[in-house]
């Protein structure tokens, strides 16, 4: 197609470079007619009447201009786009402002999708002049679009089929829109506007720090076009707590603004709970709902390495001992101890405060983290802690005395590492049961060399009892009044392969151990049975035997069928043994059974000495509530009675109370004729030590025995 150019002189002279521009001017003019020409342009007058149309109109129509002007071209309009239209176009001719409508028009391949857009022209004195408009094809952009709005559609069906929740904010037209399951799973009315804000509200303050920090990243304009969390809420219409898992899309125009964001909510409660559940069953103690041992030393180490970051005081472990559940659980049953435990577990929780984890360890143990405490005040919140627990529990119709033994470490002092920290709390635990019950016991380091010594004396003991080595050496009691000879006390002894024998001192921990001390306990009274047997075949008149019988041993309800049953089998008496047994077995809480057991030694004539007499505790009131024959004065009152004025008194004093009682007296560690002397002024039956006679192996037992022994002190 040739256009004719009018070619305007510039000035007098023409230039190369005018030349050029001119072309170029002309070139744009070309591509802009081009442009045009694609459109269809028009003219209005006022009134709105068409009055021209150009040439493409026939083209796309198939109709004449002539048929479109006045209101001709509303024949060429898609039925149902006429009034929508036919209104904008009132619209705009009454306020005289621009218009943009898009409708359907004929063209010879169908009905298409057109946009109009017209102005006014106004005269001088602002009255519309005429109108001039233009109508494009944006059938294909429109299809485009639709076909967007129906894609969208469909993922929103899909996604309310499958309950998942919508919310689509459009960033441009500044939409937001919820879906109704959104809304159902806020607990939403339908009405209730989109706001950000009222979504807000609904998630639990914890969690709002979460929920912030993406839409901060989003006003950031963080580059990450998706996004993920999940966040608690509580249910508008019902209070309900409800965990949500949102996704979010960003979509970014070209210029970088986000144009859109689409976020899919799924409401994940159910089934976070089922996972939930797995995973608190394993971290956590089914009985007192405390986290158990395995959750324990991972938090044990977290803070730990928060010790190490911070230059706050480091941190203090403990572990507590519950003090006598096993008695409980054998007295009452095991429902009395779930409810001791229980009550053990709120006590602890309550009385430490929120900021000390605090778990169940296992059995009877439990343990707890005070952190960025300085140490004294740790000791003090614990302290407080065993008070709280100090107080009986009442579960039904009985009353459990409750009472708890702490041990504590502290980091990085005590223990560099959590297991190094356990090792420790457990030392300074076990020294406090053994010395302190119900007490606190702090670590020191000299309970690793006790404890090591403890180790290594329970190995030697096993060592013993398996290889047999274990020997009666016998110590003699005589009267008093005359010398005779009227009983041995067993002491064990061992022989060590190149140190010869050995005193009971190098394995002392052993008594104190069930399996050793009963093992080394039927040892020994084999031993003295098979003494006792040959010395009777040898013709000897027997005296009686004194067994020494630790607290440990007690705890074996078949002691007296045991110790019974070798008497037996060696057809030896009952009233030929004796056994020794301090206060010590008389506390706690086995001291019922205790006493029942001796005191069924006791009707079958084995008598019951009470050793190391008032050393111990309560005394006048186990000598009337238990079957004891024999008071043994503890050496150390007798060592110093005739220097010392107390210990003269207590002596004389236990002297005066065994004779009205009725019980026989034995002072021990008698080491001078003095001692003696004075001991049998006051009318003490027996006595034992080294004036007598040291504890000696069974031939120079025999050899006593045979000799009708008679202490020289005895005249
Ligand atoms: P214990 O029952 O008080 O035994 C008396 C201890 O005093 C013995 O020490 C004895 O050798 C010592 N002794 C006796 N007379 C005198 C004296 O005049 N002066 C002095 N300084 N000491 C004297 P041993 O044999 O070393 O026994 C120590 C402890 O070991 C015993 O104290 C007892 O508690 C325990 N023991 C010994 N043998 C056995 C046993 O077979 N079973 C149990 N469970 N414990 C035992
Ligand atoms: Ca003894
Ligand atoms: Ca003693």
């Amino acid at each position: 197609m040739k256009h004719d150019v009018a070619w305007k002189p510039h000035g007098t002279s023409w230039s190369l470079l005018d030349a050029l521009a001119a072309v170029r001017q002309e070139a744009d003019h070309y591509r802009t007619s081009v442009e045009m020409a694609r459109h269809i342009s028009w003219s209005a007058d006022a009134s709105g009447a068409i009055r021209t149309v150009s040439a493409r109109w026939a083209e796309v129509t198939g109709i004449d201009v002539n048929k479109a002007l006045d209101n001709g071209w509303l024949d060429a309009i898609y039925p149902d786009d006429v009034e929508r239209t036919l209104c904008a176009w009132r619209l705009a001719l009454e306020t005289a402002s621009s218009i943009d409508v898009d409708y359907r028009l004929q063209t010879s391949s169908g009905y298409r999708w057109f946009r109009s857009c017209a102005s006014p022209h106004f005269n001088h004195d602002g009255e519309v002049l005429a109108w001039f408009g233009t109508l494009e094809d944006i059938d294909d952009r429109k299809r485009a679009q639709s076909a967007l709005l129906a894609s969208e559609e469909r993922f929103r069906l899909a996604a309310e089929a499958a309950g998942v929740g919508i919310w689509d904010y459009d960033a441009l037209l500044g939409r937001r829109l919820w879906s109704d399951v959104f809304r159902a799973m806020l607990g939403l009315a339908a009405d209730v506007p989109a706001e950000p804000a009222t979504a807000l509200a609904l998630v639990v303050p914890e969690d709002r720090p979460i929920l912030q920090k993406v839409v901060d990243s989003i006003s950031y304009g963080d580059t990450h076009p998706r996004f993920e969390l999940t966040v608690r809420i509580h249910r508008a219409n019902d209070g309900v707590l409800r965990w949500m898992q949102t996704s979010g899309w960003r979509v970014k125009a070209a210029n970088g603004r986000i144009e859109r964001i689409l976020v899919t909510v799924r409401d994940v409660t159910e089934q976070l709970t089922a996972e939930q559940r797995v995973r608190w069953a394993a971290e956590h103690d089914h009985l007192t709902k405390l986290i158990n041992r395995a959750a324990f030393n991972q938090l044990l180490q977290d803070a730990i390495e928060r010790a190490d970051r911070s230059e706050a005081a480091g941190l203090t472990l403990a572990l507590f001992d519950v003090d006598h559940l096993k008695e409980i659980n054998d007295t009452f049953g095991h429902d009395a101890g779930d409810m001791l435990l229980r009550a053990v577990a709120d006590r602890l929780v309550t009385a430490l405060g929120d900021d000390v984890v605090v778990a169940r360890l296992g059995g009877d143990e439990f343990a707890a983290i005070v952190e960025a405490s300085p140490n004294g005040l740790a000791e003090d919140r614990i302290r407080f802690a065993l008070h709280t627990l100090r107080q009986p529990v009442l579960a039904d119709s009985i009353t459990l005395e409750c009472q708890a033994t702490a041990g504590i470490a502290s980091y990085p002092q005590d223990g560099q590492s959590a297991r190094d920290l356990l090792k420790t709390a457990d030392l300074a635990l076990y020294a406090g049961k053994a010395s302190a019950r119900g007490e606190l016991s702090r670590f020191r380091p000299e309970m690793r060399a006790s404890m090591q010594r403890r180790t290594s004396m329970l190995s030697v003991a096993r060592m013993i009892a398996r290889d047999d080595r274990a020997v009666p050496f016998y110590q003699p009691k005589v009267r008093l009044s005359d010398g005779a000879l009227s009983g041995f006390e067993a002491l064990l002894r061992w022989r060590h392969e190149t140190l010869g024998i050995q005193g009971p001192e190098t394995i002392a921990a052993a008594f104190e151990d069930l399996t050793a001390a009963t093992s080394l306990g039927e040892r020994m009274l084999q031993r003295i049975c098979a003494d006792l047997t040959r010395w009777r075949d040898d013709g000897l008149t027997l005296t009686r035997v004194a067994l020494n019988l630790s607290p440990a041993e007690f705890r074996r309800e078949d002691l007296f069928d045991r110790i019974m049953g070798q008497l037996h089998s060696h057809s030896l008496p009952a009233k030929l043994l004796e056994l020794e047994v301090t206060e010590t077995v008389f506390l706690g809480r086995g001291a019922e059974s205790v006493g029942n057991t001796l005191a069924s030694f006791h009707n079958a004539g084995v008598t019951v000495a009470l050793d190391d007499f008032g050393t111990g505790y309560a005394s006048l009131k186990h000598l009337r509530e238990y079957p004891v024959d024999v008071i043994k004065i503890d050496r150390s009152f007798v060592a110093d009675l005739l220097t010392e004025p107390g210990d003269a008194a207590i002596v004389n004093a236990v002297l005066g109370l065994a004779n009205q009682l009725g019980i026989a007296v034995v002072a021990e560690g008698v080491e001078t004729a003095q001692q003696a002397a004075y001991l049998r002024t006051r009318n003490c039956s027996h006595a034992q030590g080294y004036l007598f006679g040291r504890p000696m192996p069974a031939n120079e037992a025999r050899e006593l025995l045979a000799a009708g022994f008679c202490a020289r002190a005895a005249d």
